[in-house]
Formats: C-alpha cells, structure tokens, sequence
C-alpha cells in the first residue's frame, strides 16, 4: 500500500489522511483543487482584524462529545452557542421560531391559545418541522405552520434551492424546526463549539503529518484515470492501491448518468465603522430581494478585542455552474437527482479500492459532525480492506 491517493481537504478528506497516516503508518498524497486547505471550513483574517469563514459561518454542533475530544487533539475549542434572527414583516423575530416568535407573529392574545395547543399536542418533543404543524389537523396549528411557510420557509427556499419548493426532500424542509418551548439556540444539540484560532489552523495541525505530502491548487481529476475494463484506478499512469475521493461522483464518473446539481453561494462583504451591525452574528432575510441570510463574524470570533468596525457578509443564493469560480455548496435533492447518485454509487462498487464520502459524494446535506463520524465508518472500512489484502495491495473487499 504505498500508492495512497486522499481527494479533498475539507473534514472528510482531512480526517481519514489523518488517521491513514498515524494509524496504520502509511504515506498519503493528499490532493486538493483550492489553493487553499480545510474545505467549505476554511476561514481567515481580514485587514481588520476579523476572522471571516470565506464559504459561509460555521459551527461544530453535536450530540456526540467525541467529535469535539477528537478535534481537540488539533485545537483548543471553545463554547459557542449559535444564535440567529429572522427579519419578518419589518420585525426581527427568533430563529429557530419558538414560543416567543408565536407571541412577536401573532401578538400575545392568540399567542395565549395557541402556545398552550402547542404544549398539548407536542408534550415531550422538543422541535417539530413546519410541515408537522402545516398538516395538524387543528386549524390554529395549521395556520400557525401556514404562515411560518408562506413567510419564510417557502420565500427563503424559493431563492436558496430555486425549485418548486413542493419537489424538495423532506430532509430539507426539516432543518430548521420549530422550537416547542423558548430555546433560542438555533440547533439543539448539547455541545455547540469553535476551534479557538479558526478552522484553517485546526486543519493545518490535522494535516500536519510526516506521512502527508499535499498538493494545494491541483485538480485531482487531472491525474486520475478510471479503467473501466479491468476496475482499476490510476493516478498519473501508476495504479492506485487505495483512493479516497471526497469530491463528487458525477465528476469522478465524466457525468456518465447526468449531472449532479447544487447550488452556490455568491458571498458579498461590506465594512462598517461600528462596534455592531445587527442586532445578532446572523440573521436570515426570507422577504429580501435576492438575499438569505447576514452574517456578522466579528462576533463568532474567540477574541475580537483587535478587530476594528465589523464586517457583514451576505449570501446571495445562486446556481453552481461546474468548472466556474463559486464552490457547490448545497446538493439539490429530489427524487430524481437520488436516483441519478445512487447510479453513480452502484458504478462506484466497482472499484474495490475506491472509497468515498462527505457531502459532495455522498450527495448528502451533512453537518460537520456527521461528516466527521462518517468519516470515522470509512476508515474502519479502508483499514480491514487494507488487512485483508496486505500492505502489498490486493483486491478482496
Ligand atoms: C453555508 C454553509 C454553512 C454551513 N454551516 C454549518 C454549520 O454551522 N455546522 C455544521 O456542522 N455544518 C455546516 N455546514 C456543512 C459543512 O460545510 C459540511 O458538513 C462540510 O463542509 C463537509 O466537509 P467535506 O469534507 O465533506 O466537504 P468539503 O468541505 O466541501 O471538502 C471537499 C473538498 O474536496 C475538494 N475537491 C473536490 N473535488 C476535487 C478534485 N477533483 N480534486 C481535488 N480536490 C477536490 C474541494 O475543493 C473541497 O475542498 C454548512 C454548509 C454550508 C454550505
């Protein structure tokens, strides 16, 4: 095994180079497109003072204590809770909606009715997807769910994903739902942290490996040849014995059963003169003209104590066009594109040294934290692929 080939350098590619070449003590050529590494994580200061995520803000949410012990191996990590508004009819109201966005809607004397349905019907959930209460056979719930969709969730779908909202994936409709009580974390989850001096420095000490050589601004589709005939894979003429592909499969695939689509994000900054912007770090604008969300990065800094004024940056939703400058951010899901992966995927089984995950090849919307454990199942993988067959290679999986 010592023709090892890792493609991409967000946390899926990240971590299993990592773990390849500590665990098991083998070289890694990590390859990246980019010219930078960390992925959509990537973050770095700007003439300010200001640590700003180029590819959107991020958190590390999760249930699972273990991914935030495994990251603190490569970083100290501190606590943050993450915090949003919406800006609805003029006003700004909590997100995720809550009990308190019930009283700022609909004012306090239908609030009264209407949040003590909700404690009946929920009694013991925590938060229920919009959807659920659009369908609630009560009329209040139901008008309650209807105007948080027509106001926001439809709106801001409308111009983030730019299909007939009724054809997306449940999946994602039910990211942001309602909180059935007065929490105003945005994402229930136990542990809510962020690498103390940034993404870009945790993935810089993650990479940071004797075993690991990497290759910045190189596209890895440029050296990789798949022969289909004989199910083997090469990396600039040499056959590979192990490649972990962290990019998309219809790239990896030429396109061969249509494309995979996803939408970007055109992120725009502006510079204030002023300690504050806003009344939270980020807002979503559902109503706005062309715009998702703001987000005021100052404050998801560990210390802003040197950062003068506040940057905004704002997220214009638009479509990813392969091979043009903006990053797939989000992959479309319906029905149709599933079926269109799951094709790749079976194409994929082919290859019995071939392994992939995170969210561009797996076509999934996931969390890091997801990402990260997944990322852990593939390398139990890779490692009894690679006991079976020796460090000599082999092909039985
Ligand atoms: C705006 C936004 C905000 C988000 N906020 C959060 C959040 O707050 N909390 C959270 O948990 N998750 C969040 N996420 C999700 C998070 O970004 C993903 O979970 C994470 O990026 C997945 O990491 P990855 O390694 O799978 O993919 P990526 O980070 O995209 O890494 C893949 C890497 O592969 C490289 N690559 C692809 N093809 C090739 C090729 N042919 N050759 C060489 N290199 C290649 C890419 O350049 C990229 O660097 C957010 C996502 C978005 C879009």
């Amino acid at each position: 095994m010592k023709n090892i080939v890792v493609v991409g350098t967000g946390f899926s590619g990240a971590v299993i180079a990592r773990k390849i070449a500590e665990e098991l003590d083998l070289p890694v050529k990590v390859i990246e497109k980019r010219r930078h590494i960390a992925g959509n994580m990537y973050d770095e200061m700007d003439e300010n003072g200001i640590l700003v995520q180029k590819y959107g803000p991020h958190v590390i949410v999760t249930n699972r204590w273990l991914v935030i012990e495994y990251l603190m191996q490569y970083s100290e990590m501190f606590k943050h809770i993450v915090k949003e508004l919406s800006f609805i009819d003029g006003k700004y109201v909590r997100l995720p909606f809550n009990f308190e966005t019930v009283q700022q809607l609909v004012g306090e004397r239908h609030a009264e009715n209407l949040i003590a349905k909700f404690r009946k019907e929920y009694c013991g959930r925590d938060r229920v997807p919009v959807l659920e209460l659009v369908n609630n056979p009560d009329p209040d719930i139901s008008a309650y769910g209807n105007l948080l969709f027509e106001k926001a969730y439809r709106p801001y779908c409308a111009k983030q994903w730019d299909v007939p909202v009724d054809s997306l994936d449940k999946s994602i409709m039910d990211r942001v739902p309602m909180a059935m009580s007065y929490d105003e974390r945005y994402m229930n989850k136990d542990f809510q942290f962020l690498p103390k001096y940034g993404f870009t420095a945790l993935f810089n000490n993650m990479l940071n490996h004797p075993n690991i050589s990497i290759s910045l601004n190189d596209d890895a589709l440029n050296h990789i040849t798949l022969d289909s005939d004989n199910n083997k894979i090469f990396f600039d003429g040499e056959e590979l014995d192990l490649l972990v592909y962290t990019g998309a499969l219809d790239e990896l695939f030429n396109m061969k059963y249509g494309e995979l689509p996803y939408r970007s994000l055109n992120i725009q900054y502006e510079w204030f003169d002023k300690e504050q912007v806003y009344p939270e770090k980020i807002i979503s604008f559902p109503q706005a003209d062309g715009y998702t969300r703001k987000t005021e990065y100052k404050f998801m800094m560990y210390d802003n104590s040197k950062a003068k004024g506040s940057v905004i940056a704002t997220e214009y939703p638009t479509a990813y066009v392969k091979g043009e400058e903006l990053a797939p951010f989000y992959p479309v899901i319906t029905d149709d594109t599933k079926k269109r992966h799951n094709m790749y995927c079976e194409e994929a089984k082919r290859y019995k040294n071939l392994f992939y995950c995170g969210r561009l090849a797996d076509f999934r919307y996931y969390n890091m934290d997801d990402c990260i454990l997944h990322a852990f199942e593939v390398f139990e993988e890779i490692k009894n692929y690679i006991n079976k067959n020796g460090k000599t290679g082999g092909v039985e999986r």
